[in-house]
């Protein structure tokens, strides 16, 4: 069975789901995974930033603006007398729980709660659709296996039991539907998988199951070269293998989250990003295989902080590097890039949250240096050691712009280079006329 996610825009109004109808029913058996409507889960933020503030008025503005535009997707969404109703009781059903919010105490918990409405709410909407269409559709709650641990990491075990466990309760029919984003934690509450997480939910299923095939669609046509906000004429990459995909998402491309690809690796279950606009479109098929002599694509990766530091001590030293790094672990701060020299290092990090706290600490150590606004610049492609050439282009394109890091070697399909935020645009540009023109 083929997994297929759907995001916001293309769920995003009773046209949409109407379109996203047609591209799925073709007799063949599916799991869909299908985000909020787009724009709901920014309001439902919104909606809970009033209640953490009592603001009620404020809250039920939102609420009522909503619940308004459902309820015009919902008559448009439905031919028959019956289902409107159906379509009208389910928004009702949804905003009066949201609604029931306004009047007690608001935290996290119900935070969460308010934010899993939108995947409940545009999943019950298709389904209801479908089951008007005739289709042997059936809706499965993903809140019933979708699960984190207490680390917040997916708990694939018992994914795996459960979706296969309601699967077998309800074989035969033509497609199934469930939720992205939403999921339980560890205690059992209402959780979710991070914004823009329903990517996650599809390939943790598409896991879970040993699917054929996992695909995104969303409204481009596949991961692009470039990006194309910035530079023209950029074409989207036909094939990527799982690393270069995943180096990709997490530095900047936006079409995929980075942690959908992992699962799929792992059992290597092929990634197809596909465009609804125009769903003939080959798009960008992420698998094991490595395209061999080229360079895939360029992403970049905004607001990263870039600090060195500089010691005496660490000549010749042993140790030094660890106690550098155990300061980074204590305040939960990921590193991105590390480069070293005999007398210091630099790294990158890109949650400069406990910034202040940590350059504090870094002090023992040395003297540091905090460079803000830096961007970097990841050229992704087969640049493995014996490949000549790659390395003499990308800083032939790059002669013009100053370079505060440059990382390779960490794995064989990337080159990243720091540079400063205001410089972006013009190595993004050069980059692409000396790569692929
Ligand atoms: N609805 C969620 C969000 O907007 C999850 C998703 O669309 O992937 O972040």
């Amino acid at each position: 069975m083929k997994v297929l996610k759907f995001g916001g825009t293309s769920v995003g109004s009773a046209q949409r789901m109407k379109e996203v109808a047609n591209l799925v029913l073709d007799g063949e058996q599916k799991l869909l995974v299908l985000s909020a409507m787009s724009g709901t889960t920014n309001s439902l933020v919104e909606i809970s930033n009033y209640l953490y503030k009592k603001n009620s008025d404020g809250a039920n503005e939102v609420i009522n603006k909503l619940e308004e535009k459902y309820r015009r997707e919902v008559n448009e969404l439905y031919t028959t007398d019956e289902y409107k109703a159906k379509g009208l009781d389910l928004i009702s059903e949804h905003f009066n729980y949201i609604k029931s919010f306004t009047n007690n105490v608001f935290t996290v918990f119900e935070e969460k709660v308010v934010l899993s409405q939108g995947e409940l709410i545009s999943t019950g909407m298709f389904n209801l659709y479908l089951l008007e269409k005739g289709v042997n559709s059936c809706l499965i709650p993903a809140l019933e296996f979708m699960r984190i641990d207490k680390n917040n990491e997916p708990d694939t075990t018992y994914i795996r039991e459960n979706l296969t466990s309601i699967l077998d309760k309800n074989q035969g029919y033509e497609i199934y539907i469930t939720q992205g984003f939403i999921c339980r934690n560890a205690f059992g509450e209402v959780d979710n998988l991070q914004r823009g997480g329903s990517d996650y939910t599809a390939s943790l299923i598409g896991a879970a199951i040993l699917a054929d095939e996992i695909q995104i669609w969303t409204d481009i046509d596949g991961m692009h070269n470039n990006d194309p906000r910035f530079v023209e004429n950029t074409k989207p990459v036909s094939d990527l293998s799982f690393d270069e995909a995943a180096e990709l998402a997490y530095f900047g491309a936006k079409i995929l989250h980075p942690t959908c690809v992992l699962p799929a690796k792992v059992n290597n279950i092929p990634v197809r990003l596909l465009n609804t606009m125009d769903p003939k479109a080959h798009g960008t098929l992420i698998s094991a295989s490595q395209c061999q002599k080229r360079i895939a694509a360029i992403a970049a990766k905004d607001s990263i902080t870039a600090i060195k530091i500089k010691s005496g001590r660490m000549l010749l030293a042993y140790g030094f590097l660890r106690k550098v790094f155990e300061i980074f672990e204590s305040y939960k701060t990921p590193i991105d890039m590390i480069t070293t020299s005999e007398v210091g290092v630099s790294v990158t990090i890109d949650n400069s949250r406990h910034l202040d706290d940590i350059v504090d600490d870094l002090k023992k150590y040395g003297t540091v240096e905090v460079d803000k606004d830096q961007v970097i610049i990841c050229i992704v492609g087969d640049l493995i050691a014996s490949s000549k050439g790659y390395a003499n282009k990308i800083f032939e394109a790059l002669k013009d712009v100053p370079i505060r890091m440059i990382s390779y070697g960490g794995s064989s399909h990337n080159i990243s280079v720091l540079v400063n935020a205001k410089d972006k645009i013009e190595a993004l540009k050069s980059l692409s006329a000396k790569l692929f023109d």
